[in-house]
């Protein structure tokens, strides 16, 4: 007899310029959100994730690169594409809109310039189930999808409103008797390997997204109790999906570090006032690409910054920000946007990462600008190189790897790589 997926084994699928084979098994990408490699290192030397464990020593655990700035948005679309950002144009979660001059967030599909590897396999007639935990993410990572019935994609924030027409589900809840979560929680990831584990047995998808949100990371640093709770939990739900035979490669969008203090007040460089004192207010104008709806858990403070100029001189710019103690990189547009694949027409006249001797400093604008009153705990972030080394786990032995290892190369590896056991 022959079945769907013995035609389908020779089909290979072209994205973005890469040619992707059929995957020989479920292939699961996990995109842990914010997962400095340290946190799933101590969990499985401390026992916490015996799974995990077992799924390296019959595999792979390696490290890659994501793409800078070291963000959540731009990694995801990275991934999903298999493209840096210069190709599917998602830079930030944040920019000045090149037609308008205003600032607005990044999170409608009109901003992606490229196909997703998912809208493409389906396309091909293969099933694919994304599962976000934040809705910010929700649309630009199911663009392109039909949902005829062969694709659903939902974000944990909204499952109580998932429907057949928009998400191609429906009463998510009630399949995993779980209730919405909190926005702010570990639960909102828990989530997501929940419905992971419960759609790869009832749909059976040839490619399934699952991207975390990094509320805990950016809370608890590796190996504290809080860490190592979350990555317990993941461990019991990499556990059952490798247990139904799906090829799982873990990644993270992004590492995350410690961005603080002795004290324990955040470690900030204010680039805006201190560009004022400089040139005068208006001058410049200091973009965070990392601003989103969510700030609680950052206060906006990451290591990465973009810096529109009106009237000052690059030059004259870039060496009084060079002076800050804390700045690592000034690069001109152009010259940073060739070294990290960035679109040129969305970044400012400068890009800017901090982290110093300590890794810790972040970007601010002007310290009134910023809300840290959410802030409970001394601040973790990301957006810098110090954050760009992340896992690439997979339970499978692989050949062929991409010489340099990076997070977006995961359904590559996942559909090409593998060898069957
Ligand atoms: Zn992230």
């Amino acid at each position: 007899m022959v079945t769907n997926s013995m035609i389908s084994s020779n089909k290979s699928v072209t994205v973005n310029g890469r040619e992707y084979g059929w995957p020989k098994a479920p292939l699961v990408v996990i995109c842990c959100d914010g997962s400095e490699p340290d946190y799933m290192e101590i969990a499985m030397a401390e026992g916490l994730m015996p799974n995990l464990k077992q799924m390296i020593a019959k595999g792979v655990n390696a490290r890659g690169l994501c793409v800078i700035p070291s963000f959540t948005n731009p990694n995801n679309l990275s991934i999903v594409t298999g493209a840096p950002p210069a190709v599917h144009g998602i830079c930030g979660n944040y920019l000045i809109d090149p037609a308008t001059g205003l600032e607005t967030m990044m999170n409608d599909p009109k901003w992606l310039r490229a196909p997703t590897i998912f809208e493409k396999f389906q396309q091909a007639s293969a099933k694919i189930a994304v599962v976000t935990a934040k809705e910010k993410l929700r649309l630009l990572l199911g663009n392109g999808l039909v949902f005829d019935g062969t694709a659903v994609c939902f974000s944990s924030e909204r499952a109580d409103k998932a429907t057949l027409a928009d998400n191609g589900i429906a009463d998510v809840c009630e399949m995993l008797g779980m209730g919405v979560p909190e926005v702010y929680s570990a639960e909102l990831s828990e989530f997501v390997f929940a419905a992971g584990v419960k759609l790869l047995a009832s749909m059976q998808p040839d490619l399934m997204y699952l991207s975390t949100t990094d509320y805990v990371q950016h809370k608890y640093a590796p190996g504290s109790k809080g860490a190592n709770r979350f990555y317990k939990m993941m461990d019991s739900y990499l556990g059952r999906l490798d247990a139904q035979g799906a090829i799982v490669v873990i990644i993270a969008d992004h590492g995350m570090k410690a961005k603080h203090l002795a004290n324990g007040e955040p470690d900030v460089i204010y680039l805006q006032d201190a560009l004022d004192k400089n040139f005068g207010a208006g001058a410049t104008k200091v973009i965070l690409p990392i601003t989103d709806p969510y700030v609680q858990h950052h206060g906006a403070l990451g290591s990465f910054a973009t810096v529109y100029l009106k009237g000052p001189m690059v030059d004259e710019v870039s060496k009084i920000i060079s002076q800050l103690p804390g700045i690592d990189v000034v690069l001109d547009r152009a010259s940073a946007c060739a070294r990290f694949e960035l679109p040129e027409d969305r970044m400012g006249d400068l890009i800017v990462l901090s982290g110093g001797n300590t890794g810790s400093k972040v970007i601010g604008t002007s310290r009134a600008k910023h809300d840290l009153s959410g802030l409970n705990e001394p601040l973790r972030s990301h957006g810098a190189l110090t954050e760009q080394t992340v896992p690439v786990i997979v339970n499978r032995k692989v050949r062929n790897l991409p010489k340099t290892l990076r997070n977006f190369d995961a359904f590559f590896i996942g559909c090409n790589c593998i060898i069957e056991a």
